[in-house]
């Protein structure tokens, strides 16, 4: 197989894949991800996709002022600009390449409601509309001859050369390096770095590990969101979301002693963003000295929920609850990040010809905390806008292709264990939804040790060893930046 490209994406989840597509079709793409293409984030994506689309009663400035008001007025004026007047675009676009959203009885696209909005405009498939769009983009891009998709192709190495990029990339026990002019990372989130989030076990943070390593600018890693309402069975990691659209569809937050309580703590109730009401649930439970709370939904008519949720309702049915009759049991966990690689207006990183979209970039539209279902319409938008500028300077690309070396060594030892599992303890005890502020130097002085032993220890290059690096490597510029 060729090992020169114009352009390496690493990741296949919405903004990867959305990349690809946008790509002019002269351009010869390598996409690769280290699992299989459905497992990403963005298969997990539930509420929908926001954005003004046909709307008559909404418009760009509502959409901008709440996702303004989620982030505590730090949102970066120009890309939340971009961000929701190109909304309209990407969702007529993956209308057309078939994306199935749900439609009101007279056939109009059905707009819901979510916290922090205040109007109707997340477009969405039942409860799992991340699916859906996935699965529509890479049947899209399984259509593109200029795409050479690779699965289980784990991106171990990355190194910038005289004429481009080089990647070390990890398919079963062999490795090869493959070059390029353009790189897009695309690898998504950070979730894996604590013991208990919504992420899938793809999200350890890679790309942003690679990108800090060859001296990329990363901002704002501190930014983490953490979703209040995850299934909470006290010890599977990868929680379940219940999404925030149950509680857009009237579900209420409950104590211990099944009683609402978000009256104490903000005047929008269980609408609040996302933030306010982890907050709340941790400040209430510290009040009632119980980690016990609820999300209750079993007011409302059980058809309509069943319809409405049917993901949600089987999964949570799985464990035992039937959330038509009776109130399920949720938490807060770590869901997302804010901040990740630096990039501009056209998703470019601080180094020239590296592009970051999706999840792993820091293009500042959701400021301190991101508002609902902006985030695949981040990943539609910006991967596009990184796809519409490499397409620009293309023409203007040296024709020659350099090769960095990736050395290994013969005395290399396996990774001991323990590491990924404690870097996950440091965080979820000090950095979780309230920092605790006492233990946050003792925790930085602990990562700091991990992160100089995997980078100046004699490991075998795998996925053990490669996702402990990451991992160690987000822990460490979280932690740097609060202290
Ligand atoms: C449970 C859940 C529900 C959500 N609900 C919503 C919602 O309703 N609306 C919304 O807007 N957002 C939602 N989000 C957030 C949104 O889904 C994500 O932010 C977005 O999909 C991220 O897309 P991405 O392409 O950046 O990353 P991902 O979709 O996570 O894709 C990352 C890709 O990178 C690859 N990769 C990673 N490391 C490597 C490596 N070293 N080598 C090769 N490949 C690598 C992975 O294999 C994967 O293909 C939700 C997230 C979760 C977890």
């Amino acid at each position: 197989m060729e090992n020169n490209f114009d352009v390496i994406i690493a990741g296949c989840g919405a903004a990867g894949l959305y990349g690809a597509i946008n790509l002019p079709a002269s351009c010869r793409v390598l996409l690769v991800c280290k699992q299989e293409l459905t497992l990403c984030n963005s298969a997990l994506a539930q509420g929908g996709i926001a954005g003004v689309y046909k709307s008559p009663q909404d418009s760009i400035e509502l959409h901008e002022h709440d996702t303004m008001v989620a982030g505590g007025f730090k949102n970066n004026p120009e890309t939340l600009h971009i961000l929701t007047t190109h909304a309209a675009h990407e969702i007529q676009a993956i209308l057309d390449m078939g994306v199935d959203f749900d439609r009101t009885p007279d056939g109009e696209l059905h707009r819901t409601l979510e916290g922090g909005h205040c109007r109707h405009r997340i477009f969405h498939h039942k409860d799992a509309t991340g699916a859906e769009i996935l699965d529509k983009l890479i049947r899209k891009v399984k259509t593109l001859p200029n795409v050479t998709i690779l699965e289980h192709a784990m991106m171990v190495g990355m190194k910038k050369t005289g004429t481009g990029f080089s990647v070390n990339i990890m398919q079963g026990g062999s490795f090869t390096t493959y070059n390029s002019h353009f790189m897009l990372l695309a690898t998504g989130g950070i979730g894996r770095v604590y013991s208990f989030t919504t992420n899938s076990k793809i999200a350890t943070g890679d790309g942003i590990a690679f990108a800090y390593e060859n001296g990329a600018e990363i901002r704002n890693l501190h930014l983490i969101q953490f979703h209040p309402t995850a299934f909470n069975d006290h010890h599977t990691r990868e929680c379940f979301l219940i999404s925030e659209a149950v509680r857009g569809e009237g579900a209420y937050l409950l104590n211990c002693k099944k009683e609402r309580f978000m009256d104490r703590y903000d005047e929008r109730l269980e609408l609040a963003p996302r933030d306010v009401v982890s907050r709340s649930i941790i400040l209430e439970s510290r009040e009632t000295k119980s980690d016990n709370f609820y999300l209750d939904i079993s007011h409302k008519d059980p058809e309509f929920v069943r319809n409405r949720f049917p993901m949600i309702y089987e999964k949570v049915l799985e464990q035992g609850y039937d959330m038509t009759k009776e109130p399920i049991p949720i938490f807060p966990c770590q869901h997302y990040l804010m901040g990740g690689i630096q990039v501009d207006t056209n998703s470019e990183t601080t180094i020239p010809n590296l592009y970051a979209a999706g999840e792993c970039s820091h293009t500042g539209v959701h400021g301190n905390n991101r508002l609902a279902s902006n985030s695949l319409l981040e990943a539609l938008v910006f991967s596009r806008q990184a796809a519409l500028d490499i397409a620009k300077k293309l023409p203007n690309t040296p024709s020659t292709y350099e090769t960095a070396a990736f050395p290994t060594s013969p005395d290399a030892q396996k990774l001991p264990k323990g590491f990924r599992t404690e870097i996950r303890k440091i965080m979820q005890e000090n950095y979780f939804v309230i920092p605790n502020k006492e233990k946050l130097p003792e925790g930085f002085r602990r990562i700091e040790e991990i992160r100089n032993q995997l980078l100046n220890g004699n490991y075998i290059v795998d996925a053990d060893y490669v996702e402990a690096k990451s991992l160690a490597t987000v822990a460490y510029i979280i932690l740097k930046e609060v202290l």
